[in-house]
């Protein structure tokens, strides 16, 4: 988490700009095999990394990325949707097949450790004990961990800017998306603030978490916004984790999940609380 941030400052500190600066942050947490999200990512039911991916910027900027497997740092496919297409999100093949032709590189996220827990939910499932996929997700569920990565920032000229990265939910059906890559619900940007969410995909969707903490900073600092947002949701029973920025400077976190690792750097150094 630290170095993550401290690639993130390094950039603002360079005078980069905010999305620069969540770039570099999401990219350090997805080369991270802890963290699920690109190398480390959870895989879906038929054994695959399939991830989500987005980022937005205070200017309007949207780019997503949706079921993308075979790369490096999905959250830089993501960018290039923003910056190269007429869309904010591509999915599955059309977003390989894209991420491809920008000159992202064939690259396997799956870690050895990834497989082997898909190894032993595989035989629980043939063995007829979880004959059915939600099931399985229920017995998975103590342990799931909800290890999406987000950053976010505010650059010295006042931008902001939010990124998230995902590998998903642990044995997802093929061809699930979560909250990550759809605007508004796991990320989202304005004029006023950003933020990036985690926990319960489908509960996120559905309240559109991310949005909601970013317009209540028209009047609360980030913290306050992203708190009242985190209430919401545990009293609607999602679990969820937010991080935010608001346009002043203000940085916030809050969950309701059982831990969220965050960190925090400005000119005052690197902080972590985990
Ligand atoms: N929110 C992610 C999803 O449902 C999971 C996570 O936060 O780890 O796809």
């Amino acid at each position: 988490m630290e170095a993550a941030a401290r690639a993130g400052w390094q950039v603002l500190a360079a005078g980069g700009s905010a999305l620069e600066a969540v770039l570099a942050a999401v990219r350090t947490l997805e080369d991270d095999p802890h963290f699920n999200a690109g190398t480390g990512a959870v895989l879906n039911l038929a054994g695959e990394a399939e991830m989500d991916a987005a980022v937005a910027t205070g200017e309007g900027g949207f780019g997503a990325v949706a079921a993308l497997t075979r790369v490096r740092h999905p959250v830089d496919v993501a960018r290039a949707v923003m910056e190269e297409t007429d869309h904010l999100l591509l999915a599955g093949l059309g977003a390989l097949e894209f991420a491809r032709a920008r000159g992202f590189a064939p690259y396997n996220p799956v870690t050895v450790e990834r497989l082997e827990r898909w190894r032993r939910d595989r035989e629980l499932l043939e063995s007829g004990r979880s004959p059915f996929w939600p099931r399985l997700a229920a017995q998975a569920a103590h342990e799931r961990r909800y290890s999406t990565v987000g950053a976010a920032a505010v650059d010295g000229r006042g931008r902001v800017a939010a990124a998230t990265s995902t590998g998903g939910i642990s044995l997802k059906l093929p061809g699930r998306v979560g909250d990550t890559p759809v605007m508004g619900a796991g990320t989202f940007a304005s004029p006023l603030g950003a933020a990036s969410a985690t926990g319960h995909g489908e509960g996120i969707l559905r309240l559109g978490l991310t949005r909601l903490a970013v317009e209540r900073m028209e009047r609360e600092d980030a913290m306050t916004a992203v708190r009242a947002v985190v209430e919401l949701a545990g009293r609607s029973g999602v679990e969820a984790g937010l991080i935010g920025v608001d346009a002043r400077g203000g940085l916030g976190f809050a969950f309701n999940t059982p831990h969220m690792a965050c960190a925090r750097a400005d000119e005052r150094g690197v902080e972590a609380s985990v």
